[in-house]
C-alpha cells in the first residue's frame, strides 16, 4: 500500500494531519503495540540546515512522533548514522542544526547517542550474510524509515531503500563502497540491507524534494508531496514514476524486481489517498550517464573496466578555490585516495572507484561530478 498526501508546505499543523490519514492508510493502529521501542530513521546526511533540502524536514519527524503518541508509544528514539564519524559531538551537533534537538525537546522522543553497534546475520542476503547496525535499529521493535526525496549521484534515487544505509555506523559506510564497488552489486548489498533492518513502514519527506547533483549538492524542487508505505522497494518504484524515470535505470528498483519484492509495473501498485503526480522534468544527476559496466557482461567487465573509467565514467573534480580543507572527503573515501595538502584536497586519480562520497559529504560545494569530454559531446 502506497498512500499519498499533497502538503505545499512544512507547517506543523498540517504535517501533523497529513502524518494522520497516512497512518490510517497503512493501518498503523492496528500494527503498531503501544509497548513497543520505535525508531524513527531519518536522513541526517550531514550537518545542514532544514531549509537546505538536504535532511529530512523536522516538520515531519514531529508529525511522526505525534502520531505515535496518539497511538499510546513512549519509547520513540530518533536515530541516523551520517555520513563521517560516529561519535556524540558530530551527532549532537548535526541534531541540532537540522532541527531533531528541537522535535526532542518539545515531544519528548530521545536522539540516540548509543555509539554501539549489533551484529545481525542475514543468511539469506545475495550478496552481504551479515551487517552491523547501530543499536537503535538492531533494538527495535518497529522501525519507521523517515527518507527524503533526492536525486543521487551513485544510486539515482535517494528513497525508501537508500535511507537505510544510515543505519550502517558512521565511516564502515565507505568500506560497503569499497567492497561493492560495481553499482549492480552495491545496490544488491542495500537490498539484503533492507531485508535486515526490515522496517514497519516508510514514510517519505517530497514536500521540497532535492533535484540534480542530490544527494548533497543539487537544487530544491517543490514537490509537495508526503508519501509512506509499508513496503520500500514499492514505494521507491512509486518515486521512480513521481519523477519521470524507467524503474529499471534505478538499479535498486531493478533488483528489487529481479527478485520478486517489488511489482514490474507502476500499475500494480495499491494506491491511497491523493493522486501522484508526475516530474517528468526532474532532474538527474550528472553522474547517471550510461552505465556501460553493469551493461557487460560480467567475465569482460576486467578487462573493459580501465577503458570505461578512463574515457566514460563521470569524475570528482575538486575545485580548488572553494576547497576549505576540512577533510571530510578524505575521511569519507573508501579508497584512501583524497589527501590534504596546504589546506587543499587533492585526488590521485588512479584509485578512485567513482563512487561520489567525496561529492557527497563535501560541506561547501567544492566537488562536482563532471562528465568526461567525450560524452559531453555526444
Ligand atoms: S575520490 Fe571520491 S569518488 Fe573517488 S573513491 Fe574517493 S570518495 Fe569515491
Ligand atoms: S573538497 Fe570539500 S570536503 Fe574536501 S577538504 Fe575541500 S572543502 Fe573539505
Amino acid at each position: 500500500m502506497i498512500g499519498c498526501c499533497h502538503l505545499a508546505e512544512y507547517d506543523v499543523k498540517l504535517a501533523e494531519e497529513a502524518v494522520s490519514r497516512l497512518f490510517s492508510m497503512l493501518h498503523l493502529e492496528t500494527v503498531i503495540r503501544p509497548e513497543w521501542k520505535v525508531t524513527i530513521k531519518p536522513n541526517l546526511l550531514m550537518k545542514r540546515r532544514p531549509e537546505d533540502g538536504t535532511t529530512t524536514h523536522p516538520a515531519v519527524v514531529r508529525a511522526i512522533v505525534k502520531n505515535l503518541q496518539k497511538l499510546g508509544v513512549s519509547r520513540i528514539t530518533i536515530a541516523d548514522s551520517p555520513g563521517g564519524l560516529y561519535s556524540k559531538a558530530a551527532l549532537a551537533g548535526i541534531y541540532r542544526a537540522t532541527g531533531m534537538e528541537a522535535v526532542a525537546e518539545e515531544t519528548g522522543a530521545v536522539l540516540n547517542c548509543d555509539l554501539g553497534t549489533t551484529h545481525c546475520p542475514q543468511p539469506d542476503g545475495v550478496v552481504c550474510k551479515a551487517f552491523d547496525l547501530i543499536n537503535p535499529i538492531a533494538e527495535a521493535d518497529f522501525v519507521i524509515s523517515a527518507a527524503k526525496l533526492k536525486s543521487h549521484c551513485m544510486t539515482g534515487l535517494s528513497g525508501g531503500v537508500k535511507n537505510l544505509f544510515g543505519c550502517i555506523p558512521g565511516l564502515t559506510k565507505p568500506e560497503f563502497h569499497w567492497r561493492f564497488p560495481q553499482e549492480k552489486d552495491f545496490c544488491n548489498m542495500l537490498l539484503d540491507l533492507c531485508e535486515t533492518v526490515k522496517p514497519g513502514a516508510t514514510f517519505v519527506d517530497a514536500i521540497v524534494s532535492m533535484e540534480g547533483d542530490g544527494p548533497s549538492s543539487g537544487e530544491l524542487r517543490k514537490t509537495g508531496l508526503l508519501l509512506a508505505a509499508d513496503n520500500p522497494y514499492q514505494l521507491d518504484l512509486a518515486l521512480s514514476h513521481i519523477i519521470g524515470r524507467e524503474p529499471d535505470s534505478i538499479l535498486t528498483i531493478q533488483n528489487a524486481r529481479e527478485r520478486g519484492l517489488c511489482p514490474l509495473n507502476y500499475n500494480e501498485l495499491e494506491l491511497a489517498g491523493d493522486p501522484l503526480p508526475v516530474f517528468s522534468d526532474f532532474k538527474m544527476p550528472r553522474s547517471r550517464t550510461v552505465d556501460f559496466q553493469s551493461n557487460i557482461p560480467r567475465p569482460l567487465r576486467g578487462i573493459c573496466k580501465p577503458v570505461i573509467d578512463r574515457f566514460f565514467t563521470p569524475k570528482p573534480v575538486i575545485d580548488r578555490k572553494i576547497c576549505i580543507g576540512c577533510g571530510k572527503c578524505a575521511e569519507s573515501c573508501p579508497a584512501h585516495t583524497i589527501s590534504v595538502v596546504n589546506r587543499k584536497a587533492e585526488i590521485n586519480r588512479a584509485n578512485c572507484i567513482k563512487c561520489y562520497c567525496c561529492h557527497e559529504m563535501c560541506p561547501v560545494h567544492a566537488i562536482s561530478v563532471k562528465r568526461s569530454r567525450i560524452l559531453e559531446k555526444m
